[in-house]
């Protein structure tokens, strides 16, 4: 091999460094083995397979179920002067013949398919005819069930590992608890996978779960005090919502648009669009909004209805804040979680799909009840250690109300022990509370001595202690498709009495008083505003730079960001080159985008000197 992976990314992307894991996962996929990587959203997966396509013979085939992405993927490849070109349902079938007459003679390097297409007989008759540099598979978390985001498509993809041997085949995702990732790998059929996880913390993200309690009004505040002047995205659960959100927000002179699914291609096209391009906008969503957004300046999410799970809470709150600190609100109540489980229960899905989104969304309610540190509870739960409280979430900021739960917790424990650990929180509840139902008869459970024994809680209480015992890993839930509660190697000592426990009050049902917003204010934020500069001049030459951006986006009809992301603007109007030479030094700035828009650059840069 003549290139070195380094030399290329200099070349290629105009970057000095490998970050994190990528250079070895570039080379254990160059000496042929198969991986597992696991790195956060804009860790930088994709130069993970792009390199070694490049560098090895043949095409690099990467599996991608996003296809409304793929254009800009190729596109952006192509600003670097990368072969790269894709097939999906898009294309005409000439465009497509096109396409794969240039897989068939070796001309491209990365080919970016969807899943439903790279099993049909016709595609794998032209890998057969074709070489093959590598498999790759993005957002491999789609063929977990346990993952958050199943396609049975994905369950196929076994097939392509089995058909081509000889190829290193790459698995990627930024979602994967520790659960997941054995899925993926045993579905993938990968051999002997070696894992790269990346490292999930994002210390500038601030966390904040707080009850909810007018959150129209809460909203607003929270932007008023925190972010008057910054771009943001407000998830909600339902359509109408985001739109009537919207319009409470633009009638308080927000710059504020909608984005679901039920809107025309066009206008969630503009609306992210506008997002990408403007400075201070807000976008209230579903979560149809945000993936693959790649914007550094979003500086908050707020959820005003809980998410599904502790990995979707994750990956939406990870949208913002890419190169700046940005905080989170999050705002929820039981009713959120009653209409997530009244969706979930009108959906098609399995009875086990049901089940598995009924546990996921119980362990995010445990982890909104948390009187630990959140940071670290969702980091354990994405396999992650986290030696000491974070610092940074409202839980380590804030005294939050607690209770002396030791006695709960052990009643709470002793009936799962005294049922045989084969039931879930449902029964366990209505034992403590001493309900005669049928299956409490059937059982014989009216005799056991825990019965009634917890008439000092209601049933909602009761609820969020066995989900505050699940978070903090006291009880475990089983698979087995019934969601039993079981022991973990910690509910023993707190049975036994020798571990006191404290408990969060305050569970999200409860309209609280507790308006702390006096209190929040005076947490420091410290924004670090990437597009902030001190001169005049320099604040020109932005402007300038990025209307350029614009007109050169327009023209290939690309993202802005495509052509050169804001970093890559700020070190321009920080170095000002003034020679080719001297602006292939500039982050970012690669061979390809040095030949387009090289002169370009210079000419507005010269331009600006002179007045
Ligand atoms: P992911 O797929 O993990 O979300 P991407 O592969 O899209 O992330 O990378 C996120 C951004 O970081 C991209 O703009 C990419 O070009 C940039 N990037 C990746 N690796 C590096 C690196 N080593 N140095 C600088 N920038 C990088
Ligand atoms: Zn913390």
């Amino acid at each position: 091999m003549s290139t070195e992976p380094l030399e290329l990314l200099r070349t290629v992307y105009g970057y000095d460094s490998f970050r994190g894991d990528q250079e070895a996962v570039i080379r254990h996929a160059l000496d042929g083995g198969d991986a597992l990587v696991l790195m956060p959203t804009g860790a930088g997966k994709s130069l993970c397979y792009q390199l070694p396509a490049m560098l090895r013979a043949g095409v690099g085939v990467v599996v991608s179920p996003l296809i409304a992405l793929m254009h800009d993927q190729v596109g952006a490849l192509r600003q670097l002067g990368v072969r790269a070109a894709y097939l999906n349902s898009t294309l005409q079938p000439a465009e497509a013949a096109e396409t794969e007459r240039q897989v068939a003679n070796g001309q491209l390097d990365l080919l970016y398919v969807a899943p439903e297409r790279a099993l049909v007989p016709r595609f794998l008759d032209l890998l057969d005819r074709s070489q093959l540099a590598l498999v790759a598979i993005d957002e491999a978390h789609c063929v977990s069930q346990w993952g958050h985001d199943f396609r049975p498509d994905y369950l196929q993809l076994a097939a392509l590992r089995d058909r081509y041997p000889q190829v290193p085949h790459l698995a990627l995702t930024a979602t994967a608890d520790v659960r997941t990732r054995g899925e993926i790998v045993e579905r993938l059929h990968l051999r002997n996978a070696r894992s790269f996880v990346g490292d999930f913390d994002r210390p500038n993200i601030r966390y904040t779960v707080v009850p909810k309690n007018g959150p129209r009004q809460q909203l607003l505040a929270f932007l008023q005090e925190r972010h008057p002047d910054d771009s943001g995205i407000v998830y909600c659960l339902s359509r109408r919502n985001t739109e009537q959100v919207a319009e409470f927000l633009q009638s308080e002179g927000f710059n504020a648009a909608a984005y679901h699914a039920g809107l025309e291609a066009d206008q969630r096209r503009a609306t992210q669009d506008r997002f990408l391009n403007e400075e201070a906008m807000v976008v209230v969503a579903t979560i149809a909004f945000g993936m693959g957004i790649d914007k550094p300046d979003v500086r908050f999410v707020a959820h005003l209805d809980v998410p599904k799970s502790i990995e979707a809470y994750y990956q939406e709150t990870g949208r913002a804040g890419r190169r700046s600190a940005r905080r989170c609100l999050d705002d929820l109540r039981a009713k959120d979680a009653m209409t997530l489980r009244q969706m979930l229960a009108r959906s098609e899905a399995s009875d086990e799909q049901k089940l598995i989104a009924q546990r996921k969304l119980d362990v995010l309610l445990g982890f909104c009840e948390t009187v630990e540190c959140r940071r670290r509870l969702m980091l354990a739960h994405l396999g992650q250690e986290l030696a000491e409280p974070c610092g940074n979430c409202d839980t380590c900021f804030d005294e939050v109300e607690t209770f002396d739960g030791t006695t709960a917790a052990q009643k709470a424990l002793s009936a799962v022990a005294r049922t045989g650990q084969r039931f879930g929180a449902g029964h366990l509840t209505d034992l403590l509370l001493g309900e005669l139902t049928e299956r409490m008869e059937k059982y014989g459970h009216d005799r056991l001595p825990t019965f009634g024994v917890g008439t000092e809680l209601d049933r909602k209480q009761w609820r969020s202690v066995f989900r505050q015992l699940v978070a903090n890993g006291l009880l475990d839930v089983d698979s087995d498709g019934y969601n039993t509660l079981q022991f973990t190697a910690r509910s023993l000592p707190v049975l036994r009495g020798e571990q006191a426990i404290r408990l969060r009050k305050d569970p999200v049902h409860k309209k609280t008083k507790r308006k702390r917003s006096g209190e929040r204010g005076t947490m420091t934020s410290g924004v670090a505003n990437v597009g902030t500069f001190t001169s005049s001049s320099d604040v020109t030459l932005w402007e300038a730079l990025r209307q350029l951006r614009t007109q050169l986006a327009q023209q290939q009809n690309v993202p802005p960001y495509v052509i050169f992301h804001d970093r890559t603007l700020h070190a321009l109007v920080e170095s000002r080159p003034a020679s080719l030479d001297e602006m292939s030094q500039v982050h970012g700035i690669g061979k390809a985008k040095l030949q387009h828009y090289g002169d370009a650059v210079l000419e507005c840069i010269r331009q600006q000197a002179q007045g």
